[in-house]
């Protein structure tokens, strides 16, 4: 072995030899190799995703009263942030260490903000997360990560849990309908934020949507994810408990036509 010389192996995605069987809630964290999400942050810069966004979030939540918020999907901290910089009281949790630990660094980065993280994955968020919120939200399509239904409840009800009795969950959804509906063939590709990055779906089926993601230097990464109909992800909401769930179509994420590319979601629990 040479000398002073040392080597880096960045983890690679891992689908196996047929990546349209990988069909499990616990393989995020492969999903979500740091060398996929660096990238995805340094292009997708957040000044943009912050213009393309507007204020929708930080505003339902003021409308709301919500003072305290728990953010279940923190990803590389883009919510989190905002949200503190905004005044809310703000908890960050995720399944992924990884992410979290981008998620600190970025809160730093951006405006000196220290982030309160707790790892955690939804089934058991009541272990590992302690009090109750105004708000949780689940942003950037994060809730599609789930594939079986009996985890899809588990979650929505220990996020009812951590709720107080008047408290609000806010959960975006991409708009599956249509990509299930439009079919393989008319598939849509999405252009993030006007930047070269291109996401399309590879695979869609009722059970799986596999997403390409597509990088200007050529890297290729895939999100195996399960496509939720929006009236189906409603229904549960009401099945757990959740007494009013208002859904709004957003169109500002991407360009896509006639349709919204993506739906929110605010269940109320009282
Ligand atoms: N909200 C962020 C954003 O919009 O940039 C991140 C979105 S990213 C698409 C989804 C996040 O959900 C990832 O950080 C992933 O680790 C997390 N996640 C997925 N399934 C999870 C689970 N079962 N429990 C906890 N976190 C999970």
């Amino acid at each position: 072995m040479t000398e002073g010389v040392s080597i880096i192996v960045q983890p690679a995605q891992e689908f196996g030899d047929n990546p349209v069987e990988v069909r499990e809630t616990g393989h995020y964290t492969e999903e979500y190799v740091p060398s996929f999400v660096e990238k995805w942050d340094s292009l997708i810069d957040w000044e943009k995703r912050a213009e393309s966004e507007g204020n929708f979030f930080i505003d339902l939540l003021r409308k709301w009263g919500v003072k305290s918020v728990l953010d279940v999907a923190t990803g590389t901290g883009f919510h989190s942030v905002r949200l503190l910089a905004a005044g809310f009281d703000t908890v960050s949790a995720d399944g992924s260490a990884d992410m979290l630990a981008m998620a600190f660094e970025n809160g730093t980065k951006q405006g000196g903000h220290i982030l309160r993280v707790v790892q955690a994955d939804w089934r058991w968020l009541n272990r590992d997360v302690h009090g109750e919120y105004d708000a949780i939200v689940c942003l950037g399509n994060s809730f599609t990560h789930l594939f079986s239904e009996r985890d899809r409840r588990k979650a929505l009800a220990e996020f009812y849990a951590m709720l107080k009795h008047d408290g609000i969950l806010v959960l975006d959804q991409r708009n599956y309908d249509a990509v299930l509906d439009d079919g393989y063939t008319s598939k849509h590709t999405y252009y993030y934020c006007g930047e070269d990055v291109t996401v399309e779906p590879e695979y869609v089926d009722e059970g799986l949507c596999r997403m390409r993601y597509h990088f200007p230097d050529d890297s290729v990464y895939h999100l195996n994810m399960f496509p939720l109909r929006k009236d189906y992800t409603r229904r549960l909401m009401s099945e757990v408990g959740f007494q009013r769930v208002q859904t709004y179509g957003d169109f500002q994420h991407t360009y896509r036509g006639e349709q919204p590319d993506f739906f929110v979601h605010v269940a109320e629990k009282e």
